[in-house]
């Protein structure tokens, strides 16, 4: 079986018993070299900062990806025929300012909503794709809170940065900082990383411990 077969297939059974995205059974790596194409047209499309993404939906036995659906922050468990299992989007570069490297407040807050049926969360950032997978079901944020304020993250996240030692984005250190601030929350809510180029397998760099 190739990378992007073992993938699917990994999926498939991720979607069916959320014991196989427990840290025992997530594969070591992930590959969506086949969508490749696709993710970076996306991105590379994307002239004016937006971030544009669509649902990830597994139908008739594979992926797809319902493109005329933007990116939206909640999903049904069912879109266009398939089953839902996460979102892809972009961070392109904005000509006005910041662009985030990394999963930014936001996508996270969203990513561990209580009803978020998905378990995936693909980003493409400065040419890396990242994959976060929700490991531990039994770790997230209560949705209404998301609905109330989907800025609920971000004070923390910013603080976070400011104790690392970034102010602004043109700070030397800020991506850097930008992405551990990320990973305090990868640690607290027991969610996995993948990262690499599109065009390859990615790598798992980040595991969580075993919390259930
Ligand atoms: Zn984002």
């Amino acid at each position: 079986m190739s990378a992007s077969e073992l993938t699917l297939l990994w999926l498939k059974l991720a979607a069916d018993n959320h014991l196989m995205r427990h840290r025992d059974h997530l594969p070591n790596r992930l590959d969506f070299s086949n969508h490749a194409a696709l993710f970076l047209h996306t991105h590379n499309r994307s002239l004016d900062g937006a971030e544009l993404g669509f649902p990830i939906v597994l139908r008739e036995g594979r992926l797809w990806f319902p493109e005329e659906l933007a990116v939206q922050s909640r999903y049904s468990a069912f879109v266009d025929g398939g089953r839902f299992v996460g979102r892809f989007h972009v961070h392109p570069p904005n000509p006005n300012g910041f662009s985030a490297p990394f999963f930014d407040p936001q996508d996270l807050a969203c990513a561990l909503r209580s009803d978020n049926p998905g378990f995936v969360e693909l980003l493409l950032a400065r040419g890396r794709l990242f994959v976060m997978v929700r490991s531990n079901p039994f770790l997230y944020i209560a949705g209404h809170h998301v609905d109330r304020n989907p800025m609920l993250l971000a004070d923390q996240h910013a603080e976070i940065i400011r104790r690392l030692g970034s102010k602004e984005p043109s700070d030397p250190g800020y991506d850097e900082h930008y992405r551990k601030a990320g990973m305090y929350y990868f640690r607290r809510y027991g969610l996995a990383l993948y990262e690499g180029d599109p065009r390859g397998p990615l790598e798992r760099v980040f595991t969580p411990e075993a919390g259930w």
